[in-house]
């Protein structure tokens, strides 16, 4: 964090500093959210925090939280992070499971070229990077990403689950049957 001001992330709806600087091509936010997200990044980046099955969730809560515009590369991605989310908090699989999951998605021509875009939900109860950058430690870290997953997810779910669930399904049964 830096000595700026504050504004809200017009996205996620975070307090981060109201800076001018870049964003993302397409998971639209506000420069200072993500500069935030950067910060998240690097420390997860660290050896004495890196944990795969962590990161996955932590890459697709900020994703599904800045879903941007209908454009091709938007629609797919919010699609991709949201089974991957599906994946962890209904699947309970692993993060490094999930990853094999939307790898098989986007390369897989047929199912990218039927998504849709997903209407994103109100983000007003849901967690913010913001409050996960606050961990002190890995183990606060780790709780705090998993809850920020599960906020998103929660609002998500609630108006796209049986989309996200009939995209996830081929690629779950290729799973199972791969072992
Ligand atoms: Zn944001």
């Amino acid at each position: 964090m830096t000595d700026a001001a504050l504004a809200r992330c017009f996205s996620c709806g975070a307090l981060v500093p109201d800076i001018v600087g870049p964003t993302h091509e397409y998971m639209l936010s506000s420069p200072g959210c993500w500069q935030c997200y950067g910060e998240l990044l690097a420390m997860e980046y660290e050896p004495s925090f890196y944990n795969p099955n962590i990161h996955r969730i932590t890459v697709d809560s900020y994703a599904v939280s800045h879903p941007g515009t209908p454009e091709r590369r938007a629609i797919q991605s919010v699609n991709v992070h949201l089974v991957s989310l599906y994946c962890v908090f209904e699947q309970r699989l692993p993060g490094k499971q999930a990853t094999k999951i939307i790898k098989a998605l986007v390369d897989d021509s047929e199912i990218t070229k039927r998504l849709s875009w997903l209407a994103p939900p109100d983000f007003s109860e849901a967690m913010v990077v913001t409050d996960v950058l606050r961990a002190g430690n890995r183990e606060d870290h780790e709780r705090l990403v998993t809850a920020w997953g599960q906020s998103l997810w929660n609002a998500w779910k609630e108006r796209h689950l049986p989309t996200i669930e009939s995209t996830a399904a081929p690629l779950l049964r290729a799973l199972h049957r791969s072992g």
